[in-house]
């Protein structure tokens, strides 16, 4: 068939830089928001695999195109300059094949399922048919692009104002419709610093000053010599730490699938938020995660907050949560740090992109994440606290600083210790952490807030740092693993300096805070308060921890599960008393330690005659507890 009646366009017009403008724009946005829509579709596809994923929320439907409008135009001007040197050249086809195959190239990855070399392949065929099949059709296809540029980048601008206005709007109706707050209701502000065990904080007894700020507002409130977290992972902690309830009743022992409609009330076992329970009150309510994996509104978190901040706090965390992102994350960014591109990163000061992040599947071959240090976390709060001083906040943050991978920002100063251990890098993270909390509550009191406000810092689990053959967590249950600082700071209502030696949960928080803000009893918990009453109470029960049997297992597991028991061969809970620990694992048997005097929990007591008697005993209470609390 001729396609003569439609080639009537002068060849100049074809090559004007108006046409490869056209098609380089319009292609790179539609390429990119059928990017977006996927990552969004295969991320709830793919659930199983939440950890080793980078993960996305719908701003994704705007970044992608933002990238690929970058990379497609790179493309087009190179084209369009061939056009001009050498006219004989057929520069727009070249330009239809490299955005074909750059097109197929980006969608095929999506799933996180192909091979990279497949994809490319596949791509490659894909844009040598594409491109044939064109060929006769410049002109039509240029009056397509130049009618429908247009029309997307209209349709690109509607996207954003959508997304970014709708959470804006969203948030501000929400906010108008809270009650009136009491009259001087305090500020509530906890602190969730993950990942820090307990012994590694210098008012814990640890050798080294990694927390002086930590160990001043201890001094001015109360800390908790033995709190101890609902797990030793994540994600079951933190919504025990919202909610007050164990795993055995929120059930949220894994990652569970999304639903398509989102989480509504079903998120978190559907038990109420402390952030629901103050909203209650008149609180605005706001969340900062640098916990993107598994603290952030995929998960169901979103409940309880009427401000909520994870992902895309910065350009570069934008950019690896899009594919070409995540593709040069993975090329480059795993290189020596005497790589060019690193090197050159660096002299431009794009330094966020090397400040390497648990989150995505960097330790499985992908790309890492970028991380969301304290001082993001810091500003984000701060700007949000100032946009409305009129009521009371309620504000949860979550710092990443302490996580894996170790260490502090890489142009932050070096501490006085050296630095050749996980250990000397674990307590670098803690120390700037613990600088930036500082920071904060100079800021809030500079601000005028610190008379009113009731702060609480804990952390949702320990560490090991190769104690009983594990590195990480979430593998165990041992002290290290689910001890954690617990401190009260609320000068005029909890006494100062004041120790609690009793072990507790810090699933107890909620209820503690609703205590102290005056607003009665939770059906939770019992409020820590009575600890610190003079002459305290004579029972308090046993703070309990639990982890799921978990089957993902690294190299590292493998070797550990032949040493000790671990959740990768089953469930396992625990229960801390004054003196014991007592650790049950669903195939591997009982553990029983005593704490007070083998505090590494090296010498299991199970076998002696008083052991078996106190685990016995212990594990008769742990099966009533798990029975009677509801
Ligand atoms: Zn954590």
């Amino acid at each position: 068939m001729s396609t003569d009646h439609i080639d009537k366009t002068p060849l100049a017009a074809n090559r004007s830089a108006a046409s490869f403008l056209a098609v380089g724009l319009g292609w790179a946005i539609g390429a990119g928001f059928i990017e977006g829509a996927g990552l969004l579709l295969f991320q709830r596809i793919n659930w199983a695999r939440w950890g080793p994923m980078m993960h996305v929320s719908p701003e994704i439907i705007w970044t992608s195109p933002i990238v690929d409008i970058i990379i497609f135009l790179i493309v087009a001007l190179i084209c369009y300059i061939a056009a001009r040197v050498a006219p004989g050249l057929p520069a727009m086809q070249a330009l239809v094949f490299l955005l074909t195959f750059l097109t197929i190239y980006d969608w095929l990855t999506v799933t996180s399922r192909l091979y990279h070399r497949a994809c490319l392949l596949l791509a490659f065929g894909v844009a040598v048919a594409f491109t044939r099949w064109c060929g006769k059709k410049e002109n039509s296809l240029l009056q397509f692009w130049r009618k429908a540029t247009p029309l997307i980048v209209t349709a690109w601008v509607i996207v954003f104002a959508a997304i970014q206005g709708g959470s804006w709007l969203r948030e501000q109706s929400a906010a108008a419709k809270l009650p009136t707050a009491p009259a001087n209701a305090p500020n509530v502000l906890v602190i969730v610093v993950d990942t820090l065990r307990a012994d590694h904080v210098s008012s814990y007894g640890y050798s080294r000053s990694t927390t002086p700020n930590l160990d001043r507002l201890a001094q001015q409130g109360v800390s908790f010599e033995n709190a101890i977290s609902t797990c030793s992972w994540s994600l079951p902690s933190h919504v025990s730490l919202l909610t007050g309830r164990y795993q055995f009743e929120h059930g949220v022992g894994a990652v569970q699938p999304e639903p398509w409609l989102g989480w509504g009330s079903k998120g978190l076992g559907g038990f109420p938020t402390l952030g629901e329970a103050l909203e209650k009150r008149g609180y605005r309510t706001g969340a900062f995660s640098a916990n993107r994996t598994y603290f952030s509104r995929d998960l169901g978190f979103g409940r309880g907050f009427l401000h909520f901040e994870d992902y895309f706090h910065s350009p570069s965390d934008a950019f690896v949560r899009t594919l070409y992102g995540r593709e040069f994350a993975r090329i480059y960014l795993k290189r020596s740090e005497h790589s060019l591109v690193k090197r050159m990163l660096r002299k431009l000061g794009l330094t966020s992109l090397l400040d390497q992040d648990a989150e995505g599947s960097g330790s499985y071959g992908g790309a890492f994440g970028v991380r969301k240090r304290a001082d993001v976390i810091n500003q984000e709060v701060t700007t949000w606290i100032e946009r409305d001083r009129q009521r009371p906040f309620f504000a949860f943050l979550n710092y990443f600083d302490v996580h894996d991978p170790y260490g502090a920002p890489r142009d932050y100063p070096r501490p006085s210790w050296p630095r050749q251990t996980d250990i000397d890098a674990y307590d670098d993270g803690v120390k700037y952490v613990d600088d930036y909390i500082g920071r904060l509550m100079d800021d809030l009191r500079r601000r005028g807030l610190t008379n009113n406000t009731l702060v609480v810092i804990t952390s949702d689990h320990g560490e090991s740092l190769g104690q009983h053959h594990l590195r990480t967590h979430g593998k165990a249950l041992y002290r290290e693993l689910i001890r954690v600082p617990l401190l009260i700071w609320y000068p005029g209502h909890v006494p100062t300096g004041v120790s609690v030696p009793r072990p507790v949960t810090n699933a107890a928080i909620p209820a503690t805070v609703m205590d102290l803000i005056g607003a009665g009893p939770s059906p939770a918990s019992s409020s820590l308060s009575a600890l610190w009453q003079i002459g305290g109470v004579p029972d308090w029960p046993h703070p309990l921890s639990e982890l799921a049997h978990n089957a993902i297992s690294d190299k590292e597991d493998q070797l550990a599960k032949t040493l000790v028991p671990t959740a990768s061969t089953g469930a396992m809970r625990s229960l801390v008393t004054s003196q014991w620990q007592f650790i049950t694992h669903e195939t591997m048997g009982d553990q029983l330690y005593d704490w007070t005097l083998d505090p590494t929990e090296s010498n299991n007591l199970t076998q002696r005659a008083e052991g078996r008697a106190a685990a016995g005993n212990l594990k008769a209470r742990m099966n009533d507890m798990v029975k009677t609390r509801k």
